[in-house]
């Protein structure tokens, strides 16, 4: 049993998608989408009536952190928001210590963002019996939210039967625990195709891509594929020394409108957020008609509130 799954076979965190079974994601995304469908049941405002959540976020965050929060107070859910770089972390207090502090307020929800692999893991091990740990991205490992609104994202445009669709996962493979995390989805529904393109100096060194093709060269990446799911360039890499210029990187590996005609007519384009606006994406396809960036942050906020019900509820 992991520590996601323990004895009595009850999901109580959730750390990553990597081994949680197909059942259990397509779960969470039958939930998430009837949210947005408005059949979430009788009262989803009442879900987690009296019970608080504490966004634990030791890195900077936009969507993820505020769509947590409208996810737990959708639910009902008492909402507390810590900021690292306005606490006791600038006095030197660790990650564990901070946890157990809020835990002792009351708190049985943690949703954590950190930049060290593992550091929910860690968390998630130390927490008491009914506390929940969800990781909102560590380090380059795991962002399982992530993965599982981007699959809704290609349900909702693609249809369920994942094994026809081909997919191209573009930029900073390496950096992105959005890729690992959106690979596990999209292995455990059965994806039929994907292709990964990165410069060389940004493809993973692990067995990730693994039963993926690796494709150097965009325009043969994109060649027929239904979606496209761009990656952040994470320009922090910048400094050591991995990509030579933001605009050698756009020309190799932007995504443009005249590049994207290679796709299939109907393909989709995803990104995480934040995007690097002329350097991964261009304006014409961020803010295009194919362009489903803010429907993955609506979707976001959906499949925020299956979690927090499946674990907490
Ligand atoms: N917002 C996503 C993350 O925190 C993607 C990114 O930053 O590139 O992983």
């Amino acid at each position: 049993m992991t520590l996601q799954t323990p004895e009595d076979g009850r999901q109580r965190h959730l750390l990553t998608l990597d081994g949680l079974p197909r059942a259990a994601i397509v779960a969470l995304l039958d939930r998430a989408q009837a949210f947005l469908d408005g059949h979430g049941g009788a009262d989803p405002r009442r879900a987690l009536d009296g019970i608080a959540v504490c966004t634990l976020f030791f890195e900077p965050s936009t969507r993820t952190r505020l769509s947590f929060q409208r996810a737990a107070q959708r639910l009902g859910a008492d909402v507390l928001a810590f900021d690292a770089s306005t606490s006791s972390t600038n006095k030197g207090e660790t990650a564990l210590d901070t946890l157990r502090n809020i835990e002792a307020m009351g708190v049985r929800g943690f949703i954590v963002r950190h930049r060290d692999d593992g550091a929910a893991a860690m968390l998630a091990a130390a927490a008491r019996p009914g506390t929940a740990v969800v990781n909102a991205g560590d380090g380059r490992s795991a962002h399982p939210t992530q993965g599982l609104l981007d699959v809704l994202t290609l349900r909702q445009a693609k249809g369920g039967d994942f094994a026809r669709r081909r997919v191209a996962i573009v930029g900073d493979i390496r950096h992105s625990r959005v890729a690992r995390s959106g690979l596990h989805a999209l292995r455990a529904l059965g994806i039929g195709e994907v292709r990964a393109c990165a410069p060389a100096a940004l493809l993973p060194e692990d067995g990730l891509l693994e039963g993926c093709a690796v494709v150097d060269d965009l325009d043969a990446a994109l060649e027929g594929v239904d979606a496209v799911f761009m990656l952040r360039l994470q320009r922090e890499r910048m400094l050591e020394g991995l990509v030579p210029s933001l605009e050698a990187y756009h020309r190799d590996y932007g995504l443009t409108a005249a590049r994207l005609r290679r796709a299939a007519p109907d393909a989709v384009v995803l990104h995480p957020g934040p995007m690097n606006r002329g350097v991964e994406i261009s304006d014409e396809v961020a803010d295009g008609p194919r362009s489903l960036v803010l429907k993955q942050v609506e979707n976001g906020v959906a499949v925020r509130m299956a979690v927090l019900e499946a674990l907490l509820a």
